[in-house]
């Protein structure tokens, strides 16, 4: 069986990519500066080389002048050149060594931040675990309360119903909190080639309920070819089911849904592109951010947490693929993602 090396942990990209970064951002200053010193170094190079020649081009004849600029002017030439060389090494010199003093400096500054992140991520991921039992608790206890007492006062049992919703959504918000915080070193060993069309048609079965009460189309233009990635199957499903739900619940009753993958070289290409409300263009930027959520003033306002794409945007980074959201207003939303191909 083929046996794919383990992809780094979420966090560990992210701080590998900002520590590249800020690497970068030292050299492109160390840079600036040696550009700055060369510069000057130079100047100071024909400055003094002009004051010499003129110091003795003044105080001689002009047989002796000409005398003056044959014999110096070789020589010149010749400390000019050295000089260029000895700066080009002492420059390159510079910048290697202020590329590796930048990339432990930058190690160095984010070794801290990382450290907090860690500690706070550990919280949630604490706090969300030890929230998720008292949860199941009440919710249980709200079903034999229904059971035991079926005559209970209509508005009583109105009560209990809505303290259900809302646990079920203090639920779902727990489970996606969840997802986020959690290290998936061990979730990437869980990876299987698993054909991206059947996990489609799949996920496309489980929410064909959801679309047909709000009376919308759910299409498939599947490629004919099965399209193999590497990666986790319930990641993947969690991350189709995120993006259905979100093209259902933004689209008028009515509308439809398409679903399309085909593959292009050796990338798996899938699009799901509903005929919504859209996202403004303003908000398109932060609609990955953890608990953004865009505001709506009209009928087109739902409930949610705001979680949904941030946990999208982790479960196809854990992929080694990419997500991109596409929008107009009052025409739909389209969300294309990429996965690399397995042959
Ligand atoms: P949750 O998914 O946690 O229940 P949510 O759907 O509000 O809540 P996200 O899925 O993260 O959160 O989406 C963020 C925002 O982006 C949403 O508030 C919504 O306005 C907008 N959005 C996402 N998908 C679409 C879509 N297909 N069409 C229109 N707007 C969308
Ligand atoms: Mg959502």
């Amino acid at each position: 069986m083929r046996q794919m090396p383990t992809p780094k942990s979420f966090l560990s990209t992210q701080f590998d990519r900002a520590r590249l970064k800020l690497t970068l951002l030292y050299l492109g200053i160390s840079g600036c500066i040696v550009i700055l010193f060369s510069i000057a170094a130079l100047n100071a190079q024909r400055y003094a080389v002009d004051r010499v020649l003129s110091v003795l081009e003044s105080r001689a004849g002009i047989t002796e002048r000409q005398l003056v600029s044959s014999l110096l002017g070789q020589r010149l030439e010749q400390f000019d050149l050295a000089f260029k060389q000895r700066l080009l090494m002492v420059n390159i010199a510079l910048l290697i060594g202020a590329g590796v003093a930048s990339y432990f400096l930058s190690g160095a500054s984010l070794r801290s931040i990382r450290e907090n992140v860690e500690s706070q991520e550990e919280f949630a991921a604490d706090a969300s675990h030890e929230l998720r039992t008292p949860l199941t608790t009440i919710s249980m206890e709200i079903v034999a309360l229904q059971k035991t007492h079926k005559r209970l006062p209509a508005p009583v049992k109105e009560t209990l119903q809505s303290v259900q919703q809302e646990v079920r959504r203090m639920q779902e918000i727990v489970d996606g909190l969840l997802t986020l915080v959690r290290d998936d070193q061990d979730k990437l060993v869980g990876r299987q080639l698993i054909d991206l069309n059947q996990m489609w048609a799949e996920s496309v079965k489980q929410m064909q309920p959801l679309a047909k009460d709000k009376h919308i189309a759910l299409k498939t233009q599947l490629s004919k070819d099965p399209l193999l990635v590497h990666v986790t199957p319930d990641q993947m499903k969690q991350l189709f089911l995120i993006l259905l739900d979100n093209a259902i619940k933004y689209t008028p009753k009515g509308g439809s849904v398409t679903i399309t993958t085909n593959q292009k070289g050796r990338t798996v290409l899938a699009s799901i592109e509903d005929t919504g409300v859209g996202i403004p263009a303003a908000d398109l930027p932060h609609v990955f951010d953890r608990f953004y959520r865009v505001q709506r003033f009209d009928s087109s306002s739902t409930r949610g947490a705001g979680l949904g794409l941030t946990i999208a945007h982790k479960l196809v980074e854990n992929a080694d693929g990419h997500i991109q959201v596409a929008s107009t207003m009052g025409v739909g939303t389209r969300v294309n993602l990429r996965f690399p191909k397995v042959s």
